[in-house]
């Protein structure tokens, strides 16, 4: 897609990255290193990390430098958010990560197509900007923001269409 931003895979735009608790979705609980990348251009209105948006706003970041790290921090899953982190090629943080024994977990309203090797894929589509088709299949996970009534069809209709091994939630924007 001709409209993807793109950045050298061997750095890419930090915005924040610490160790804590998945608050969400499948893996609810345990505990993750998340990278949140910036750079996003899908604009959802009730979007909680708008600073995120402008990917010049932030340092570029070696990869090395991303997975020492994840790798220093203990954990066992990478999450890698933002934004929307679909923007860049991830094959070589997802590959680099994978070669330091970590496991990598991608959070994307999926506009783009995904590149790089994922253990979990949780498919957040967003009504702002369309995802692309080929992001369904690879859902592990579809979590769906509920902000009004009309939002629930929306997510039985996308329920509808990813793998039936898709795991589905539901999360109430407030
Ligand atoms: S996709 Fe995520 S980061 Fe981008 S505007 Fe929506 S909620 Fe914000």
């Amino acid at each position: 897609m001709e409209t993807k931003e793109k950045v050298s895979v061997t750095a890419l735009p930090l915005m924040e990255d610490f160790y804590t608790i998945q608050g969400e979705g499948f893996y609810q609980g345990s505990a993750a290193y998340f990278i949140r990348l910036g750079g996003c251009d899908v604009g959802c209105v009730w979007c909680d990390v708008k600073e995120s948006w402008d990917a010049s706003a932030h340092p570029l970041v070696s990869v090395q430098e991303m997975v020492r790290k994840a790798r220093a921090s203990g954990g066992e899953i990478v999450v890698i958010t933002g934004g929307e982190p679909v923007m860049y090629d991830l094959t070589t943080l997802t590959e680099s990560l994978k070669e330091a024994g970590l496991r990598t977990h991608l959070e994307t309203s999926g506009v783009y197509p995904i590149t790089g090797t994922w253990d979990w894929v949780c498919f957040s589509p967003k009504k702002f900007k369309a995802p692309h088709p080929s992001v369904l299949e690879k859902a592990d996970e579809l979590k769906v923001i509920v902000y009004n009534r009309s939002d629930i069809t929306w997510a039985e209709d996308f329920a509808s269409r990813v793998n039936k091994n898709c795991h589905l939630f539901l999360q109430p924007e407030c």
